[in-house]
């Protein structure tokens, strides 16, 4: 047999097992893994470096159409790429219009088309006003559906209320899709706010004070409790707090399909780097203290965890300066997709002993899985797609800002120290990331949801 491609001597990562040896490739696909050599014209050797699948992440914004000063699909995946990440679930909010119809669909699929240089799946919006169009958005391939239980204050994208979340998901059950929610009390939320403001109170802690860990817990199990009662399979984004886990436990007990996810921040940043950083770790739900921290990550070890997403959510230099003296003023949002990878292998491999299975679990398998790209994606296994991050673990570096590849490169992880570094990056067999170059042009492609 001879393949297009072997890559040699790696430590392979499998769902089964880690184990060293080659990887061969053929048309786009891994076409053999053995730890005896394997023959190709073109092989490379990886002197023993780490091959994990590509990232799958499940929760990114790109902000195109209407909000491409932010972001944009070239920019964005491009650091995407950069950070080994060859598949992206892309949100439907903060681009205009937003993705919660057909035509808006649509659009964003030619965008994304033209541009993107990785895979993608496109999550579909639940607002107020479009019950009808989420059977058509279903069929016309939208991995899943998001909804907000708070209200953003962005016109573009309103929250939803109880009595139509319930309608939302009865709707949403019966298509056979999944719903997303973003989980904090609005009552709560808004009347903490507005108290908070005026008061006149434009520091960071205000920004903390507004969006309590209760405040999170609420929504949560509120979500659940309408999961159980519409059976609507559901999906908690960017889960903040570890007492939330016991509460999704219990409904899965109850028979509620459930899943959820964390993010980089919320496991290497605290309720005190938010008010030494600033607007810069400004996100929804904020940082938690870090007892919370030190309990998630015990939480995220005990694979309790389904997955961790970014919440790549970026925007200009300026929508981040403006909140040092008012902090309401600022964007909520962390640029995170070009350090996941990295900072979990560098925080929860290198330092606290993760298994590189399970690394691999969180940031590709699973979220593959929920997606419902899963076995093409998301695993090194015969018959899936050869896309693939090889990592020298040997390697000290510093995350430069120069490095990052967003639009507007800012980060609260730049400075960070981080041990583990992405060599290469392939995409269907080929190398597209070689030594923090970009080496290949390529057109993502469309990995549209069934229904
Ligand atoms: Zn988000």
């Amino acid at each position: 047999m001879q393949y297009d491609l072997v890559l040699k001597n790696g430590i392979l990562v499998t769902p089964s097992a880690s184990f060293r040896g080659d990887l061969a490739i053929s048309e786009g696909k891994i076409a053999a893994l053995s730890q005896e050599p394997l023959k190709a014209e073109t092989s490379i050797d990886l002197k023993g470096q780490i091959v994990l699948p590509g990232v799958v992440d499940l929760h990114v914004h790109f902000s195109e159409p209407g909000r491409d000063y932010w972001e944009g699909w070239a920019n964005g995946s491009r650091a995407a790429a950069f950070g080994g990440v060859t598949t992206v679930v892309e949100m439907p909010l903060n681009a205009i219009p937003a993705t919660t119809n057909v035509a808006a669909l649509k659009q964003k699929v030619s965008l994304a088309e033209e541009k993107s240089l990785v895979d993608f799946a496109l999550w579909g919006g639940f607002v107020d006003n479009n019950l009808s169009e989420l059977e058509s958005l279903a069929k016309e391939g939208i991995m899943g559906f998001k909804a907000f239980m708070v209200d953003t204050r962005d016109t573009s994208f309103q929250f939803v209320e109880e009595d139509l979340l319930f309608e939302g998901m009865k709707e949403i059950a019966r298509l056979g899709q999944f719903l997303a929610v973003h989980a904090e009390d609005n009552a709560m939320v808004w009347e903490k706010t507005q108290q908070l403001q005026k008061a006149g109170r434009k520091d960071r802690k205000a920004w903390l004070e507004a969006r309590q860990p209760e405040m999170e817990l609420k929504a949560i199990q509120k979500a659940l409790r309408l999961a159980k009662e519409t059976k609507c399979p559901l999906h908690i984004v960017h889960l903040s707090i570890p007492e939330a886990i016991d509460a999704i436990q219990a409904a899965r007990a109850e028979g509620v399909k459930v899943s959820f996810e964390t993010c980089p921040h919320y496991l290497c940043l605290t309720d005190q780097d938010f008010i030494d950083i600033g607007p810069e770790a400004k996100c929804a739900p904020p940082l938690r203290d870090k007892l919370r921290q030190d309990m998630l990550w015990q939480r995220v070890l005990a694979a309790q965890f389904d997955c961790i997403s970014s919440d790549h959510s970026p925007c200009t230099f300026e929508e981040k300066s403006c909140g040092e003296q008012d902090i309401w003023a600022a964007w909520g949002g962390i640029t995170g997709i070009q350090t996941l990878l990295p900072v979990m292998f560098s925080e929860a491999v290198i330092k606290r002993n993760m298994p590189l299975q399970q690394l691999a679990y969180l940031l590709s398998e699973r979220p593959a899985q929920i997606a419902k790209l899963w076995p093409r994606k998301g695993r090194i296994g015969v018959g899936a797609d050869a896309d693939l991050v090889i990592v020298d673990p040997a390697v000290d570096w510093q995350v430069h800002q120069t490095w990052l590849k967003s639009k507007h490169p800012h980060s609260p992880f730049v400075t960070w120290q981080l041990k583990g570094k992405i060599s290469q990056v392939f995409t269907a067999g080929n190398l597209l990331i070689d030594r923090d170059e970009l080496v290949m042009q390529r057109r993502g492609q469309w990995l549209k949801g069934e229904s």
